[in-house]
């Protein structure tokens, strides 16, 4: 095998970028004076409720702002696990969402991408898709299962590292690895014998 054919593909929001973070500070810039602070990662089925419509609005047009995703912060649990499969031999990718109507999101991951390329590599392969599940990985990290569930089904010797979240922490699946800050070893176990399957 050769160190190409062991691909782990990261995803970048809630992975290797703080997105709920900068979401949370910019929609709380745009809250109005003596307006309750609603935490649109915390609604669950509660979100499709017409009444949360203005937060989604506010959500839109923060998301419109090619800026906002350039200079999302990072989030740590993703680069933990990108150092692991380094050390382990693997080769690191970015596998990220494109937004279906947003064209400011493509241009801002883009730019993260290359202001990051100290750590990331200059040379580092990405791939911006509506579809994950259609890409090769040895290995998933990313946060969100309505993402690595189809990526999954498609791979029976496939594993996901799953870096934790508010918003992911009731889901279980016996190929998903919480990463949660403390089991980093327990990580590099998994992703190991991922490698040499
Ligand atoms: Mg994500």
């Amino acid at each position: 095998m050769t160190l190409r054919e062991a691909i782990a593909l990261f995803d970048m929001d809630g992975t290797i970028c703080d997105y709920v973070k900068a979401m949370h500070e910019a929609l709380e810039k745009l809250r109005a004076p003596g307006e309750t602070f609603v935490d649109p990662f915390s609604l669950g089925d509660d979100g499709n409720n017409s009444r949360y419509k203005y937060l989604w609005d506010r959500m839109n047009l923060i998301k419109s702002e090619e800026e906002w995703w350039a200079n999302l912060p990072i989030f740590p649990l993703g680069w933990e696990v990108m150092d692991v499969a380094k050390e382990t031999g693997y080769y690191c990718e970015i596998l990220t969402q494109a937004p279906k109507k947003n064209p400011a999101s493509l241009a801002g991951k883009l730019k993260w991408i290359i202001k990051h390329e100290d750590k990331l590599g200059e040379d580092i392969d990405f791939t911006i898709t509506r579809n994950k599940s259609r890409h090769y990985g040895r290995v998933l990290v990313d946060d969100y299962p309505g993402y690595f569930m189809p990526w999954l089904e498609h791979r029976p010797k496939g594993l996901v590292i799953m870096p934790d979240s508010k918003y992911n922490k009731d889901f279980k699946d016996e190929r998903v690895i919480r990463y949660d800050g403390t089991n980093l070893n327990q990580v590099k176990e998994v992703i190991l014998k991922a490698k040499v399957k």
